[in-house]
């Protein structure tokens, strides 16, 4: 005699049903997905139902695909923020540097980037480590204490060399300032608190197309929001940051990709390398964001620790406001930025164990 059918017999018919059909009749909703299923084709750890985000988050149906700095900015939508005042904080913490590294722009340049907006690349130096950290900045509001001051002995061309300069080159120009002030209206002094990003290379994510991880997305979406034209009135700071795999370095954290090919997550894998399962620290962050004569901002982040590890040991810089920061795959139904099973396993990860603030259909 047969038994009577389990409370899960209907559903594995139904998924049946929707996987034999040809793959062109796509169902209007993924068949429900039970995890513990390995055979499940479709255990991508879906949320269930999606919730439809918010219209102003998703991004128009003419955008290409996110290939680095590729997308395209939208001019109406400005990135929402969420007050933040973190001197009413009563959790501890995270550990801060006890003073801040003294850091030095050394050359800046203006970048076209491929998305039609512009951005000045400065180069900082300092006084911790031998590394190349970046400020990618947006709007032309923002400029470099360090590099703005005059340096014993520089001409006019030395200095227009280094990128200390007022408004735009051009050939046959001879004076880093004065004559351009006048002409270019856009020189202003910075308004209101900008947007502010701190992205952590990412060698694999940025370069090699590695679906292990969003940062190559993430530092696109960031880009994105900055470049937008209602940003303009404050403009734009990433900090980017040479601290490779949260810090550890591309060789270990080449190791931790194999331990996770074990069976281990992000934060697992690093503690067997015996490292902390964050290494980064923002000190030359918040040093450069002082240089840029930023002193508070609006933070793109779902980490609630960097909130106030880039405030400094005195708060420095005052973050003002905390703009989530939403993966683009989820934003888009998966039509856009990196989807695959490490991605998703790392962003739960983030979630579950570094305690980001980040929640499906946000
Ligand atoms: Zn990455």
């Amino acid at each position: 005699m047969q038994s009577p059918p389990s409370s899960e017999r209907p559903e594995r018919a139904l998924k049946s049903v929707f996987t034999s059909l040809p793959s062109h009749i796509s169902p209007a909703l993924a068949p429900q997905s039970d995890n513990a299923d390995p055979e499940s084709d479709f255990n991508l750890h879906e949320p269930e139902p999606r919730r439809q985000p918010p219209a102003s988050l998703i991004s128009p149906a003419f955008t290409p695909p996110a290939t680095p700095g590729n997308a395209t900015p939208n001019p109406n939508r400005e990135p929402r923020g969420i007050p933040v005042d973190t001197s009413k904080s009563t959790e501890q913490g995270p550990q801060l540097v006890e003073t801040l590294p003294e850091v030095f722009c050394a050359v800046r340049a203006r970048i076209p980037t491929v998305t039609g907006s512009e951005m000045f690349l400065h180069l900082y130096q300092n006084n911790v480590d031998n590394k190349e950290h970046l400020a990618i900045v947006f709007g032309s509001a923002i400029r470099s204490k360090s590099l703005d001051a005059p340096r014993p002995g520089e001409t006019e061309m030395d200095r227009m060399i280094r990128g200390a300069y007022v408004g735009r080159l051009h050939p046959g120009r001879t004076n880093s300032r004065i004559e351009e002030i006048k002409q270019d209206a856009g020189v202003q002094s910075a308004q209101a608190a900008p947007l502010v990003r701190i992205h952590s290379e990412c060698y694999t994510g940025e370069t090699v197309w590695s679906s292990r991880c969003d940062c190559g997305s993430q530092l696109d979406e960031a880009a994105r929001l900055m470049s937008v034209p209602s940003n303009a009135r404050t403009g734009g700071v990433i900090i980017y940051l040479r601290q490779e795999g949260r810090g550890i370095g591309l060789g270990e954290k080449l190791k931790a990709y194999n331990l996770q090919d074990l069976g281990n997550d992000t934060y697992e894998a690093n503690l067997l390398l015996r490292h902390p399962a964050d290494a980064r620290s923002y000190g030359l962050a918040t040093a450069m964001l002082l240089d840029l004569g930023v002193d508070s901002c609006r933070l793109l982040t779902n980490n609630p620790d960097k909130l106030r590890a880039v405030e400094g040991p005195n708060r420095e810089v005052v973050v003002t406001e905390r703009v989530p920061m939403i993966p683009l795959a989820w934003k888009t139904g998966g039509k856009q930025g990196v989807r695959s099973e490490e991605v998703e396993k790392y962003l739960s990860t983030k979630i579950e164990k570094f305690g980001h603030l980040l929640s499906r259909g946000e």
